[in-house]
């Protein structure tokens, strides 16, 4: 197998490297991207060796030429990060990449026949149609890494019967069962503590105001072909069972293991099959009580903004998307409160004129429209 690993660097890019290591010797890593950390991108190079790598630009390459042996072509810009993705032999490209730099690669990808191993479920929140569409006319295989709906994937084999429900489970984040006041004066450092998941800095504080889970209800809809109606939030703080999926008489199948994103990481590599690892076991006799509660729809209104823009459809969840990219980028500086994330975004939607999605020019418009909205303040 030959894969392409976009955003290699990141968390996701990372444990894809280390499940590769470790369960699927004999891959060849073809193609690899970073962005900041070029060190940890260094030492990739010189470890997998692949043909084609890609950084941001100039400089990133004369850093990676000082800090690795590298005699193969080295990529830049935005374009570059397409052809990364393109331009391989590659059988599967691994989408790593955090928000919306990730879209245009997977369109890309797809449409030069590769089969997509996708982590940047923004793709599917602001073009999923798009996307899914033009997978389906080129007989392109979209395989999810996000756990919850690699588990609702699994939950799904082998039946031809469609799920009654998805049920997607939510950890809760770090803020689970705090009150409205504490929240609002929360730091970014307080929302980076997620208690299950050690993850990059934008899904972490997704999932703090669990917008990370409304984004996930709309790739579970794309994914899926399921309207949002039929996608039950629930929370289950132990992330033990991932997913699970209810059928018409009334089974329900669930996927459970230890919160490990190289499980649903090797899944999405080696599906159909599976491979064997040593990962730990869950230990049902030590892993203590699974409980369940609903979401506080109050506490965390991005949820709402989000089941909102879900059951809109058209460009608003493009338009969701971007604003909380940008917002999250904001909180994250110290520039805005917490609570401002959601504002802004209620802010947009209550002016924005939500269109039809017919290409990605509709998308680009949309995100322009938002880029504006920002920049009025
Ligand atoms: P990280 O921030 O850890 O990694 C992002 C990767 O993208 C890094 O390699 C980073 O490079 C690179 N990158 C960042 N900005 C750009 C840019 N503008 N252009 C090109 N490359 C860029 O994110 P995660 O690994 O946590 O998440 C990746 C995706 O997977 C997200 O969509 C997330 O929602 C999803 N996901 C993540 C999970 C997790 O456990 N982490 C779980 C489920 C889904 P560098 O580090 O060198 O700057
Ligand atoms: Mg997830």
């Amino acid at each position: 197998m030959k894969i392409s690993v976009l955003g290699a660097t990141g968390s996701i890019g990372l444990q894809t490297l280390d499940t590769v290591r470790s369960c699927l010797l004999g891959t060849n890593i073809v193609a690899l991207s970073g962005y900041s950390n070029i060190k940890a991108l260094a030492s990739l190079v010189d470890e997998f060796k692949p043909e084609v790598v890609w950084v941001p630009d100039r400089d990133a390459t004369t850093r990676l030429l000082e800090l690795c042996e590298f005699s193969g072509e080295i990529l830049t810009g935005e374009d570059g990060l397409i052809s990364c993705a393109t331009e391989t032999n590659a059988d599967i490209v691994v989408n790593a990449l955090v928000g919306r730099a990730g879209l245009a690669p997977t369109l890309a990808a797809i449409n030069a026949g590769k089969n997509i191993a996708l982590a940047n479920k923004e793709t599917l929140v602001s073009a999923g149609e798009l996307v899914m569409n033009i997978a389906r006319e080129k007989g392109i295989r979209i395989t999810p890494i996000d756990s919850e709906h690699s588990a609702i994937w699994q939950c799904l084999q082998g039946s031809s019967a469609l799920p009654e429900k998805i049920i997607l489970t939510a950890s809760g984040g770090p803020f689970r069962g705090w009150g409205r006041e504490r929240i609002a004066v929360a730091s970014a450092q307080d929302a980076l503590k997620h208690p299950n998941w050690d993850m990059g800095a934008k899904i972490t504080i997704d999932s703090a105001s669990l917008m990370n889970k409304g984004l996930e209800l709309i790739e579970a809809m794309h994914l899926f072909a399921q309207p949002p109606e039929k996608i039950e939030i629930l929370v289950h703080p132990q992330s033990i069972i991932h997913s699970m999926v209810q059928f018409c008489d009334g089974s329900v199948m669930a996927q459970m293991g230890l919160p490990d994103m190289r499980l649903p990481i090797l899944y999405a590599l080696s599906s159909p099959e599976r491979v064997a690892t040593n990962f730990p076991r869950l230990d049902f006799l030590n892993c203590g009580a699974l409980t369940f509660e609903p979401p506080n729809l109050e506490n965390f209104p991005c949820l709402s903004l989000a089941i909102h823009a879900a059951k809109t459809g058209g460009t608003l969840p493009a338009v969701m998307n971007f604003i909380n990219e940008w917002a999250v980028n904001q909180f994250l500086q110290n520039k805005i409160s917490f609570y401002n994330i959601s504002e802004i975004i209620d802010k947009a939607f209550d002016i924005y004129n939500v269109r039809t999605v017919t290409s990605l020019n509709d998308i680009r418009e949309a995100e322009s429209w938002a880029a504006e909205f920002l920049e009025r303040g």
